[in-house]
């Protein structure tokens, strides 16, 4: 039988973040632009150099609270974790926003809409230090 699984995006180690950002620039090349306004990863300090940084990404969740809230079914589950975006069911209210428990749905504001990871793992090419993996939707967790 054949089994179908998704990957999602993981930290590894946190600790092994720079906050060099090229993840970011990465995603956002996805769409043949430059800067950081379309990443769907996002770095930033947790606030004093030693104190490192903070990673968010998609954690691929198997119950999506950011899917439960959205009162037009824009957002999909996705086998067997995570969430695809139909931007033409979207009415923008940002409800998915703040039901992300982990903050990892941002805000594309040249199209108005949410922008969510896609799970494709290009970013995790250009991370140098071994900061983010893809790996199978639920095999192990990372520290978050
Ligand atoms: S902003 Fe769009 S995707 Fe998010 S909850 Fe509202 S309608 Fe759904
Ligand atoms: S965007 Fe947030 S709530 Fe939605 S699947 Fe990803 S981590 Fe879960």
């Amino acid at each position: 039988m054949l089994i179908l699984k998704a990957n999602r995006l993981v930290v590894v180690d946190y600790d092994l973040c720079v906050g060099c950002q090229c993840c970011m620039f990465a995603c956002t090349r996805r769409f043949a632009e430059a800067g950081l306004s379309r990443s769907t990863i996002h770095i930033k300090s947790a606030g004093g150099f030693e104190r490192g940084f903070v990673v968010t990404v998609c954690k691929a969740c198997s119950e999506p609270p950011c899917m439960k809230v959205c009162p037009t079914d824009a957002l999909v589950f996705r086998k067997p974790g995570g969430v695809t975006l139909i931007p033409s069911k979207c009415i923008m209210c940002k409800n998915c926003v703040d039901a992300c428990t982990v903050g990892a749905v941002f805000w594309d504001e040249e199209v108005n809409k949410p922008a969510i990871c896609v799970y494709c793992g290009y970013c995790v090419g250009y991370c140098a230090y071994g900061v983010i993996k893809l790996q199978p939707v639920g095999e192990g967790e990372d520290r978050r």
